[in-house]
């Protein structure tokens, strides 16, 4: 589960790790009052307009403007709101239809000059992740932090260095130290580098996140580290522990279809072909999606039905594959293990004529417990519903009826 940026920053600062403070807008109507208020709480002269959606590189898509006074910050709150914003990482890129931006961050500018009128600021990269080959967490930090950091260790990768954490002993003193001394940091900003990497390693493994990347994390004219821009994806497998954070989801960021599978309990995941997968088990919806494509048609999506693929789930699993326009034609590959075959057929005929306007020809194919009664009733429907007894065969079966 991915968090916005306005989130990250605050799950950061229960931790102690300085960040570039804000107020949300989600109304355009309101940008006046949050910019009073922002000032009123933070001393800022002038403010960032920043888009929260969930992709990286908006500062290049024109999400994040910087505002000098009430005009600007009106400005930059209409243009941004209610954009479609592209980024390098929305879907398609920059060629892509882009992101429906709902909410901006308002943010206090970290920018600014030392009390001499001097601007002295440095962008670092600094993030956090767990590397599975080495099966330890690894913190990766740069001084060529900014807007570029993929760049940087493509062409210069001596300037990108990792720090690996101990899976048992942990985030060590001497590292915290090591870090701010390779970043070229001495004095307070050392110190302040020594504190906020301890925090956000804290922040990373308590939260039990996968991935902490900040990017530019700041050090300010006046010696300070700032996180002026955060990125914090949680374990999805850790969230039970975390209700707090939980409900942080923004389904507006994941498919619909995924979601409305998510609340049947079904595990979906769309895919780009025209044959609809109907499956129980992960494995066996794995095989399937496999054989369909060694016998030359394209899995429409992944849909693991689960263990017990009742009457209910089989009907639900049918209405959101339909909701796909590509699909021309449904496999349905069923295990009767614990659950028995004739229910699972009796479930898709009941279900075939509950929906009312299936116009695309479905194959199935039952095997297990009562899988002979199953296919006779299958058989004897009258609908648009073929058995198939092998796996090779429905696929075969599917594909045929798909060119018809
Ligand atoms: P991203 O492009 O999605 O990574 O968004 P960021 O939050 O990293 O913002 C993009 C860029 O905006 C940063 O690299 C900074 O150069 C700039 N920026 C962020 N915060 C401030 C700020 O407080 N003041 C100024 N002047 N620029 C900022
Ligand atoms: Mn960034």
């Amino acid at each position: 589960m991915n968090l916005h940026e306005y989130q990250a920053k605050e799950l950061l600062s229960r931790f102690g790790v300085p960040i570039q403070r804000g107020v949300l807008v989600e109304k355009k109507e309101d940008a006046e009052a949050a910019f009073a208020k922002l000032q009123a709480e933070t001393g800022t002269k002038w403010c960032v307009v920043k888009a929260q959606i969930h992709a990286g590189g908006r500062g290049k898509g024109g999400g994040v403007k910087l505002a000098k006074n009430l005009d600007d910050v009106k400005t930059h709150v209409n243009n941004i709101l209610g954009m479609m914003l592209k980024t390098p990482q929305t879907p398609g890129g920059m060629e892509g239809p882009g992101k429906l931006v709902r909410k901006v961050l308002m943010t206090e500018d970290v920018y600014y000059p030392n009390a001499d009128g001097v601007m002295d600021t440095k962008e670092f990269y600094l993030s956090i992740l767990t590397d599975r080959t080495k099966e330890a967490n690894v913190i990766i930090y740069s001084t060529e932090g900014g807007m570029d950091i993929e760049k940087v260790a493509k062409e210069t990768p001596e300037l990108v260095h990792k720090e690996y954490v101990h899976p048992h002993v942990g985030f060590q003193a001497y590292q915290a130290r090591k870090i701010a001394f390779n970043l070229g940091l001495s004095g307070d900003a050392y110190k302040s580098m020594v504190k906020f990497v301890t925090n956000i390693y804290n922040a990373y493994v308590s939260s039990d996140a996968s991935l902490v990347e900040i990017n530019p994390c700041l050090k300010t004219s006046d010696n300070k580290i700032v996180a002026a821009d955060a990125k914090l994806s949680l374990d999805d497998n850790g969230l039970y522990r975390h209700p707090d954070l939980e409900v942080l989801n923004d389904e507006h960021e994941e498919d619909p279809t995924e979601v409305e599978a998510k609340n049947f309990g079904l595990n979906f995941v769309k895919l780009d072909g025209n044959v609809g997968c109907m499956v129980n088990g992960a494995g066996l919806a794995m095989a399937t999606m496999d054989i369909i494509q060694l016998s030359g048609g394209k899995p429409a999506n992944f849909l693991d039905v689960g263990g017990t693929a009742d009457a209910q789930r089989v009907e639900n699993a049918f209405r959101i594959i339909l909701r796909d326009p590509n699909v021309d034609a449904i496999l349905i590959n069923v295990f009767g293990g614990i659950v028995r075959c004739e229910r699972i057929a009796q479930g898709v005929v009941d279900a075939y004529k509950n929906i009312g306007n299936i116009h695309i020809p479905i194959v199935v194919r039952l095997q297990g417990n009562g899988a002979e009664v199953a296919k006779k009733l299958i058989d004897e429907s009258g609908l648009d519903v073929h058995s198939a007894v092998t796996l090779q065969e429905a696929a075969d079966l599917v594909n045929k009826v798909l060119t018809k």
